[in-house]
């Protein structure tokens, strides 16, 4: 029987990124996972490039080719402007696999195939690569196995149902490149890679698509994409290889994503739309503030309830930022109102704003958890409708206090009492800040 303190379930972005931040904290932590079963490309930004870094995946990144020209048509309009960089799933997770293993986590690379849990702790049963079965044992256990994961019972939110259909295809090498096009019920993604290897994917509508059995998918596929200019370049002198894949790509949150001796991150806890492109990016944000929510329910029990909170607000807080951006995104297409695709997707999930104006009067001060030396811990911090975890500090100054002391005063100047505890310049410079951001 192996024992760690803590099992990770899955080794993609958000397991590693927890696996290497608990090892950081100085827990015995084991990685078990398996490579994804099929070929993916996904594209990044350089955002996220900066996130894996601090993250601490080196040999992950070096997997990455250098940024690719990406066309998109949207509403009609063709935009050139961008770039993308191209990450090859299996290479990429397998690379960071070996990045765990560089920075002290055990990684055992297997399929796992069952997990019982109870307060004493998890157990884990796993198929190693080799064919050999071994048994895992710890008190915590950290579900990263993204959109695979059990869904341990429901959904507390689901979009409308998305299946994403990837055909390969191959022709002569190439200039790396990446495209976007809208159509009447759905959207492509289309790559190709230096070696002539192309990826085209479409994103449909589950319920109003009424796909072919899957003898028939590839030659539907095919008809579908002959039809986008933005996809003639890739099927030019190139075949389609091998069987269409279909993913999933329905936005869920999930019901629970923490108890006292689990945790959910990444896809596992939250999967938006791919249209954002920024899955990856959004599964390493959850990923990043978990090892302090671990490291609180393991060293302070006292305060599992805080941590917990502190976990689903920032889980909840992340999939409606991120299914608002793609709403307004679909919202900007305007070509078939009527069509269900796009009716369903510009509505989705509310009518709320991404950024909402902040007036003085929806402005307060609360106490929240807040993450402060590797622990979850409670703060007085400024809430807004923008910021409803609120906002703690600025360049190191809790914003609360100065705050509250400015509104105990509403007939002094607000850079005058700000000036008292900073001195003048800064309560100058404050009083400016909070002006712009709708606080005063
Ligand atoms: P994953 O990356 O899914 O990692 C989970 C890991 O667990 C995998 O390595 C898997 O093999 C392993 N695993 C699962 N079950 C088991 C098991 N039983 N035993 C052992 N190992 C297991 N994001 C982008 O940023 N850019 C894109 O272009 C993009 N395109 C996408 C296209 C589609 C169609 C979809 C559905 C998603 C796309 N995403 C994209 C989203 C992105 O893939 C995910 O958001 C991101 O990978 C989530 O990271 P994760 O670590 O939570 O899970």
């Amino acid at each position: 029987m192996h024992e760690a303190d803590i099992l990770v379930l899955g080794g993609g972005p958000a397991g590693g990124a927890v696996a290497i931040g608990l090892r950081r904290l100085g827990y015995s932590v084991t990685v078990i996972g398996e490579p994804r079963p099929f070929d993916a490309l996904e594209g990044i930004s350089d955002r996220v490039i900066q996130g894996m870094q601090g993250a601490g995946f080196q040999q992950a990144l070096a997997t990455l080719a250098p940024p690719s020209p990406r066309q998109v048509t949207w509403n009609g309009e063709t935009n050139s402007a961008n770039t993308e960089r191209l990450l090859p799933r299996q290479a990429f997770d397998r690379a960071l696999l070996q990045d765990l293993a560089a920075q002290g986590v055990t990684v055992m690379q297997g399929r796992i195939q069952r997990c019982q849990s109870d307060a004493e702790g998890h157990r884990v049963e796993v198929r190693l690569t080799d064919g050999e079965p071994q048994s895992c044992r710890a008190n915590f256990l950290v579900e990263a196995r993204g959109r695979a994961a059990p869904a341990a019972g429901t959904h507390r939110v689901r979009g409308t149902q998305t299946v994403s259909l990837l055909q390969y295809w191959q022709g002569p090498a190439a200039e790396p490149r990446t495209a976007v096009q809208s159509f009447a019920d759905g959207w492509a993604w289309l790559a190709m890679r230096a070696d002539g290897r192309r990826y085209l994917q479409l994103t449909v509508d589950v319920a109003s698509t009424d796909l072919p059995p899957k003898r028939e998918l590839s030659d539907w596929c095919r008809a579908r994409l002959e039809q986008l200019e933005q996809a003639r370049p890739f099927m030019a002198d190139a075949e389609p290889t091998g069987e269409v894949y279909a993913r999933t790509s329905t936005p869920v949150l999930c019901a629970d994503v923490v108890g006292d001796n689990w945790i959910r991150v990444g896809d596992a806890a939250m999967a938006v739309d791919p249209l954002s492109g920024n899955g990856i990016f959004q599964a390493l944000s959850s990923a990043l503030q978990a090892p302090a929510v671990v490291h609180t329910l393991i060293q302070h029990p006292e305060r599992a309830a805080l941590a917990k909170a502190f976990h689903e607000a920032r889980i909840e807080g992340l999939f409606y930022r991120f299914a608002r951006i793609g709403r307004d995104f679909y919202a900007q297409d305007t070509q078939w109102p009527e069509r269900p695709f796009w009716q369903a997707r510009r509505q989705w999930p509310d009518a709320r704003p991404m950024h909402e104006e902040v007036t003085p009067d929806q402005v307060s001060t609360a106490l929240r958890p807040v993450v402060e030396d590797g622990l979850i811990t409670e703060a007085r911090v400024v809430v807004t409708p923008d910021q409803p975890l609120g906002i703690w500090h600025l360049n190191g100054l809790p914003l609360a206090p100065l705050l509250e002391a400015v509104r105990a005063e509403p007939e002094t100047a607000p850079a005058e009492v700000l000036a008292r505890t900073l001195g003048k310049e800064k309560g100058t410079l404050l009083e400016q800040w909070m002006r712009q951001q709708g606080w005063l």
